[in-house]
């Protein structure tokens, strides 16, 4: 019963109806539940009533008084003005609303009516109405005269609409709506119960209390979010068996004496962490957080080598072929010396090549096998499978896992990112995976040069290029970013070739761009680390990971399209080698967070702190990992300001499972219940088919 009004269609509910519903749909609301949880975006207070002899001139006032007289006036075509005279004891005062004649009907002397809007004192007391309501004998206003929730719509629904059928959802649906946190959590955290909250978050006696409801309701948002990451996160750990790698062997030493630098002590932390989970024989599930230019490549170097050591095969997968090609040529270098064999699985093998790898890696010929992603998918196989490195941010979640497992692979797992994640957003969306992070750059690294000019600068931004040029170095031009259309983008890549050619034509200018052929960018890229390419002008796609070290100059077009991460990550394609480098960016920013983009860039070149303004300028919503990870969007819970209690939650649901595993108890169940509604279209994330 209590189900079936919950579920209840928009559309049939009062002051609804079908045409009305499609302006609901349109905010995603469907049900009477969706009501509940479309929670309000702001509050206003109207909750101060002012008497009439109190108004101030041009303050927003709320006044409450009883009906006079109404007229309506047209001094011109197309405006219409309604006049209501109203008395409350202190004095008369006038409500005035523009080009709304229908409101001539709705009042009639006698009424009490209370009116929120600006005050203009200059003919008598005048309020230009905003927001009104006719006071009922014994109703409850919902408009004014008290804390009123504002919500967001959509053109053609009324913010008063949309008011007033929400406030009938919530008459209707909060007692519906059963409490299904455990008693002791309520207690515990001091939370409001749920149709409480759900009344006091809608329409509220103060904000304090509004406060409160939504506290509750973030706490229940963030901890049914961390229930199940981390129901999944204990899944992965007790899938049983995994590989257990063996203490470091010969082939690890000699990498070590072979490596040509000395690792950082960062580096050498993270190493320990990574190789304690091979050495379990829990499969290894690990997240390896770096900034750009910190040094992963060598700690997936270092992770695959023990898998070999071990007599197991390693896997590496990354996002492009052009990054395939440049992980398999610098790890052959650290793996030549010591004999390890290396496949490299990309779309441009011919036939032969390719079938030949197929059959080293099913017979354990070759050690290693670097790829994108389909590496761990259909015709390759394995001997035995030891380790699977994901380089940039794939998402690589129980699913794939388990379709691994189904080959008879239970391989530990490295996933790295060069994004840097602020680490609340990262408990939430890599709440199942460990953490490890290199804090800390290799040393003798200097620091990036970045400036930001105006296109009027350009002449000279390009003499100092030709500075660079002339003395041996390399730099990246990127195109300006056309999101509507890959096309425009590559005629944009192109124009901008000519242009540069014309102006440096005694050297050598490259192009690379998302629509070219695998074989061609390969290509491409080969002649730019080989030096016989001066100038590569390029569209985003140079964007993650690629290291050419003579490369000093890095020229970002109109900058201010860029985001934060993606900007971030196109300075670190310089500064990787010896010389000193420069980002510059070339923008002439049209609004506030294009400006505040490029202040950030120059003022720090620290990958955390870029990530924490992005969530700033931003918001969570947008930032790369919630929308790609696979995880629920966030109704109400803010991971900035909510930051706290997310940690709070975390805390909650670790106590939690640690009693209740598979939160299996009959007190759990609605719990339980609630969990998987809010995962509904995540099955596969939560390991549940
Ligand atoms: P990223 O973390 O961005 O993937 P890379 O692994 O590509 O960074 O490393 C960037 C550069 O730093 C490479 O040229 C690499 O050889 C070099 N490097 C890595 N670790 C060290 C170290 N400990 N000392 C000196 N150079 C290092
Ligand atoms: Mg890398």
């Amino acid at each position: 019963m209590a189900e079936d009004i919950l579920a209840r269609p928009v559309q049939y509910l009062k002051k609804v109806g079908p045409r009305r519903a499609r302006y609901f749909h349109k905010l995603g609301l469907y049900t009477l539940r969706d009501l509940l949880t479309h929670y309000p975006r702001r509050y206003e207070d109207r909750s101060n009533l002012k008497k009439a002899c109190q108004l101030k001139h041009g303050e927003v006032e709320t006044v409450q008084g009883r009906v006079v007289a109404v007229s309506e006036t047209q001094p011109r075509k197309n405006l219409s003005i309604t006049k209501v005279a109203f008395h409350d004891g202190s004095g008369i005062f006038y409500g005035v609303w523009f080009n709304q004649p229908y409101l001539k009907k709705t009042f009639t002397p006698g009424m009490e009516v209370i009116v929120t809007g600006k005050v203009d004192r200059r003919y008598g007391v005048q309020i230009n109405v905003s927001e009104y309501e006719i006071v009922e004998e014994d109703g409850e206003v919902i408009h004014t005269g008290r804390v009123v929730p504002i919500y967001s719509t959509t053109e053609g629904l009324s913010q008063r609409l949309l008011r007033s059928v929400i406030k009938n959802a919530v008459e209707e649906g909060a007692d519906a709506c059963r409490e299904f946190l455990p008693p002791g959590i309520l207690a515990t955290y001091r939370l409001m119960p749920l149709p409480q909250a759900l009344r006091a978050v809608h329409f509220p006696t103060t904000l304090e209390e509004a406060a409160e409801a939504r506290r509750r309701l973030v706490f229940e948002e963030l901890f049914l979010l961390q229930l199940g990451v981390q129901m999944a996160g204990r899944k992965i750990k007790e899938e049983g068996k995994g590989v257990q790698h063996r203490p470091d062997g010969p082939l690890m030493q000699r990498f070590r004496q072979y490596l040509p630098f000395t690792l950082t002590p960062a580096q050498e932390k993270v190493i320990a962490q990574i190789f304690r989970d091979m050495e379990s024989e829990k499969p290894m599930n690990r997240l390896l957080q770096g900034d750009v230019g910190s040094g992963k490549t060598v700690v997936a170097a270092a992770a695959l080598v023990k898998t070999v050591d071990s007599g197991y095969q390693g896997a590496m997968m990354a996002p492009t072929e052009i990054l395939a090609e440049q992980h398999y040529l610098t790890l052959q270098e650290f793996f030549w010396p010591l004999g390890i064999k290396v496949a490299l699985l990309t779309g441009s093998l011919s036939r032969r090549e390719k079938e030949n790898y197929l059959r080293g890696l099913k017979s354990g010929e070759y050690d290693i096998a670097i790829g994108t992603h389909a590496l761990i998918q259909d015709e390759v196989e394995f001997a035995r499978l030891g380790l699977v490195v994901i380089d940039e941010q794939h998402r690589f979640g129980v699913h794939q896992r388990a379709r691994l497992r189904n080959k008879g692979y239970n391989p530990d797992v490295l996933v790295m990112t060069a994004t840097p994640i602020p680490r609340t957003l990262a408990l939430t969306v890599y709440g199942d995976l460990d953490l490890s992070v290199i804090d800390q750059l290799p040393p003798g690294r200097k620091e990036v040069k970045t400036y930001w000019v105006t296109p009027a600068q350009r002449g000279k931004v390009y003499k100092f290029l030709r500075q660079q040029l002339e003395a041996g170095r390399q730099a990246y031009l990127v195109c300006p970013l056309i999101e509507e259309s890959e096309k425009l983008e590559v005629e944009a890549a192109t124009r901008k070739v000519k242009e540069v050619e014309a102006v440096f034509g005694d050297f050598r200018v490259g192009l690379l761009h998302g629509r070219m052929k695998a074989e061609e960018k390969e290509e491409i890229m080969r002649r730019f680390r080989a030096g016989e390419v001066d100038i590569l002008v390029a569209t985003t796609v140079i964007e993650v990971g690629v290291n050419v070290p003579n490369a000093t100059v890095m020229i970002i077009e109109d900058a201010d399209r860029f985001g934060l991460a993606q900007l971030h990550q196109l300075r670190g394609r310089v500064g990787r080698g010896e010389h000193q480098s420069y980002c510059i960016m070339i923008a002439d920013p049209k609004t506030d967070e294009g400006r505040a983009r490029m202040q950030v860039m120059t003022a720090t070149s620290n990958g955390f702190v870029i990530a924490e303004e992005d969530l700033k300028i931003r918001g969570p919503g947008e930032l790369m990992g919630t929308r790609q990870s696979g995880l629920p969007d966030l109704k109400i819970a803010d991971l900035i300001r909510d930051a706290g209690l997310l940690e709070t939650a975390k805390k909650a649901a670790e106590e939690l499972l640690e009693r209740d595993p598979e939160l299996s108890a009959p007190e759990h169940r609605l719990l339980r219940e609630a969990v998987l509604e809010k995962f509904k279209d995540r099955w596969d994330y939560l390991h549940i088919s």
